[in-house]
C-alpha cells in the first residue's frame, strides 16, 4: 500500500501550496537584494514588510516588535544569551523548566558553564508549571523566565496568562517559546505580560530556515549575529526573503483557519485517545486531558519500544515519533516524560502522532488498526509480556 499518512506535525508541517506558490517569485526572478535602493531590491524589502505586519497581527503588536530570526533555535538562543549578556550586571539567575525545547535547555546549560546560574522548575504529573513553583523560584537577581507556552512532546498549554500576571511587577524577563502553540491557539503578548517570544514558520506549514522572536517594546537586546544593518542593525544578515514572505502567509493562513482547525483536530485526537484507551490494553495516556494541545496524541504502551513501533508503523506508511523528534536516534529517555514522572519503561514505550488539519477519521482508524498489529507482534515478542500474561515461552 503507497499510502502516506502524516502524523508527525510536531517535528515538521508540509508546507501549504498556497505559502509555496507566493515564496516562487522571490527564489526567481525578484531576486534582488531587500539591502539595495533600486527596484528589484525594494520591492523585497516590501515583502519583508508586509510578512512584518501579517505576523504582527497575529500577535496583536507593532511591527516593530517582530524580528526575523533563521527559526525556533536561534530566536530561543538569542532571548536567552542575548538576556543574561546584557543583564548580567543586574543579576546572573535565569528560570526555565524541566520540559523546554533543547534550543532552551541547551542553550540554559550553555550559560551555566559561564557562570550562570539556572532553576529549572518542577513540572506536575501532566506538566503544568505551578504558579507556585514559579514564585518560589524566583529571586531579585533573575534576570529572565523562559517557560515555553506548550509543549513539542505531550502537549502541555501552559498557563502563560498568569505566569505573566506574576511576573509583571518583577524586573524578570518573561520569554516564552512558542513555536508549538504559534497558529495554533491565541497568544496575546501584550495582554499576557510576555517580554519575549519565539516562534518557527515551519511549525505552522511555512518554510524551514525562518522563525522570529517578538521582542516588547522598552526592550533592546545586543545584536547576536554581527554585520549589517538588516533588522534595524538587531540581526545582521541578508534577509531569507523568500522563507519570510512564505511565513508571513503561513501565519496570516494559521490565524484565519484556527477556529475550524482546532475543532477538527480536538474532535479527532480525542476520537484517537479513546479508541486506544478502549482497545488497546496496558496503555497511558502522556500529558493532560485538557489544555492539551489539539492535534497532540502521547501515549505510551508497555513492553515496548516506542522506536521500534516508529520504524514498524513506518513499513506501513505512518509517520509518527517515539517522544521526541530530537531524542529520537538516542536511547536516551526523553528529559519531557522523565520530568512527569514516568517510569523509565513506560516512557520508553511513548508514541507520540501529531495531526493536522488535513488528517481524516479514516487516517486514525487506519493508523490505530495498524498500530494494534504491529504491537500485538512485538508485545508477543517481549518476555516480559510473556511472563505478565502467562504464556510459557517454552510454548510459543
Ligand atoms: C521545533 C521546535 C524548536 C526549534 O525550532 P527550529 O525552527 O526547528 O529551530 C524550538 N522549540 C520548540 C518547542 C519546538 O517544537
Amino acid at each position: 500500500m503507497n499510502r502516506m499518512i502524516y502524523l508527525d506535525n510536531a517535528a515538521t508541517t508540509r508546507i501549504t501550496d498556497e505559502v509555496l506558490a507566493c515564496m516562487l517569485p522571490f527564489l526567481k526572478d525578484s531576486y534582488g537584494n531587500p539591502s539595495s535602493i533600486y527596484d528589484l531590491g525594494a520591492n523585497n524589502k516590501d515583502a519583508l514588510s508586509e510578512a512584518r505586519k501579517k505576523i504582527a497581527g497575529v500577535l496583536s503588536c507593532e511591527p516593530q516588535n517582530i524580528f526575523f530570526t533563521s527559526g525556533g533555535t536561534e530566536s530561543d538562543n538569542w532571548a536567552l544569551i542575548g538576556t543574561a549578556e546584557s543583564r548580567a550586571h543586574q543579576g546572573k539567575h535565569l528560570i526555565t523548566s524541566k520540559i523546554e525545547h533543547h534550543a532552551v535547555i541547551h542553550t540554559c546549560q550553555y550559560l551555566e558553564k559561564r557562570g550562570f546560574e539556572i532553576t529549572y522548575l518542577d513540572v506536575d504529573e501532566q506538566g503544568f508549571v505551578k504558579k507556585e513553583t514559579l514564585m518560589n523560584a524566583l529571586r531579585p537577581d533573575t534576570v529572565m523566565v523562559s517557560i515555553m507556552t506548550a509543549n513539542n512532546e505531550i502537549g502541555t498549554i501552559q498557563p502563560i496568562a498568569e505566569l505573566g500576571e506574576l511576573l509583571k511587577n518583577h524586573p524578570a524577563y518573561f520569554h516564552t517559546d512558542a513555536v508549538q502553540a504559534f497558529g495554533q491557539i491565541p497568544i496575546k503578548p501584550e495582554e499576557w505580560h510576555i517580554d519575549m517570544l519565539s516562534a518557527s514558520s515551519h511549525k505552522f506549514h511555512g518554510p524551514k530556515g525562518a522563525g522570529f522572536l517578538y521582542v516588547r517594546d522598552g526592550i533592546r537586546l545586543p545584536s547576536f549575529l554581527h554585520g549589517g544593518k538588516q533588522e534595524r542593525g538587531q540581526r545582521a544578515g541578508t534577509e531569507n526573503v523568500a522563507a519570510i514572505v512564505g511565513m508571513g502567509k503561513a501565519a496570516e493562513i494559521a490565524a484565519q483557519t484556527m477556529g475550524v482547525r482546532d475543532e477538527r483536530e480536538r474532535a479527532l485526537r480525542d476520537y484517537m485517545i479513546s479508541r486506544i484507551e478502549k482497545e488497546i490494553p496496558y496503555c497511558h495516556l502522556n500529558g493532560p486531558r485538557r489544555n492539551r494541545l489539539a492535534n497532540n496524541v502521547n501515549i505510551s504502551f508497555s513492553f515496548v519500544e516506542g522506536e521500534t513501533l516508529v520504524v514498524l508503523l513506518d513499513m506501513e506508511g505512518i509517520c509518527c515519533s517515539g517522544g521526541s523528534a530530537c531524542t529520537s536516534g538516542q536511547v536516551a529517555v526523553s528529559h519531557v516524560l522523565k520530568a512527569i514522572h514516568l517510569e523509565p519503561e513506560t516512557a520508553r514505550g511513548a508514541l507520540r502522532f501529531t495531526l493536522n488539519e488535513e488528517t481524516t477519521k479514516a487516517d486514525i482508524d487506519y493508523t490505530i488498526d495498524r498500530l494494534k498489529e504491529v504491537l500485538d507482534e512485538s508485545r508477543r515478542m517481549n518476555s516480559s509480556y510473556r511472563s505478565f500474561i502467562g504464556i510459557n515461552q517454552r510454548h510459543s
